[in-house]
């Protein structure tokens, strides 16, 4: 057991690879249970039991080249050093000319991936699918948490309209939601208007930003907030798929699985099945 656990399938070097995977374990800023720093290794020491073959996509990770960088270290708890640590390994991933995927983690290191990709990509929109706005301006007066990440990448935009699209939306304040009123598309519960926000985003770049909590707790229950009234696991694949096959995706992340909340291994399951999905969707 010396060698470090990669991904299944995910066996390329650095220089080899098309697409390179890491983890961001880091859950401090938690606001309920937290857990979520254990998913990425998790998420590979479970991918043993998956196959490399999807039916879905007559795709093999064999036929595609990933590397798995491993997870980045974080020192302390503090969020500040945790995004910026996430956007020098973006940054390093994207100057290389190479896809970034990123395994949270809870949702504040998607803050480090979307600051990287903004910086080659001024025009960047942002595909958000999650049950939670992650709108507020601060919790408890903390700026960077879980809660807020959207919030930051919206700051980050400058006030930009028509640049965030939020999907599967079913929980936060009624101020989270009056702000996504007036700047961000938001569908509640489902991914009801993704072709609308597929045409209106046409060719701009798009980072793409998953929190498992979108799917329903009877397919996904560990995780940290759980909110009944989730999309399925075959709807999720259904909008992953539109998202990648209609638009130029320059990065993504996973974020939000908490293994110790998964009592009977399903999510964790569920998780590296989508992670191999999304690989394999990945131009
Ligand atoms: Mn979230
Ligand atoms: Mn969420």
């Amino acid at each position: 057991m010396g060698k470090a656990k990669q991904f299944i399938g995910c066996d390329k070097s650095f220089d080899d690879a098309k697409i390179v995977l890491f983890g961001a374990p880091y859950d401090a800023t938690s606001t309920y249970r937290k857990g979520s720093r254990l998913a990425p290794a998790a998420i590979r020491v479970e991918s043993d039991g998956i196959e490399t073959y999807s039916p879905y996509l007559d795709r093999d990770l064999g036929e595609i080249s990933v590397h798995d960088a491993g997870d980045l270290k974080f020192t302390s708890p503090d969020p500040a050093p945790v995004v910026y640590g996430v956007e020098a390994q973006t940054t390093k991933i994207l100057g290389a000319g190479k896809f970034p995927i990123m395994l949270g983690g809870e949702h504040l290191v998607t803050l480090g991936a979307f600051r990287a990709v903004h910086k080659k990509h001024q025009d960047v929109c942002i595909i958000h699918f999650d049950a939670h706005t992650d709108l507020r301006d601060d919790w408890d007066g903390q700026k960077l948490n879980h809660s807020t990440v959207i919030r930051r990448c919206f700051d980050i935009l400058g006030g930009a309209h028509n640049r965030i699209f939020q999907f599967g939306i079913r929980s936060g304040e009624r101020t989270e939601f009056g702000f996504a009123e007036s700047h961000t598309h938001l569908c509640k519960n489902n991914f009801a208007t993704l072709p609308e926000a597929i045409k209106q985003i046409g060719n701009r770049p798009v980072y793409f930003t998953i929190d498992l909590d979108v799917l329903d707790p009877s397919e996904f229950g560990g995780t940290g907030t759980p909110e009944a009234g989730g999309v399925t696991f075959l709807e999720l694949l259904d909008a992953t798929q539109a998202v990648f096959k209609s638009l130029n995706v320059v990065g993504c992340d996973i974020n939000e699985l908490s293994p110790p909340l998964d009592t009977n291994g399903a999510s964790t399951a569920l998780a590296c099945k989508f992670l191999r999905e999304v690989l394999l969707l990945i131009k």
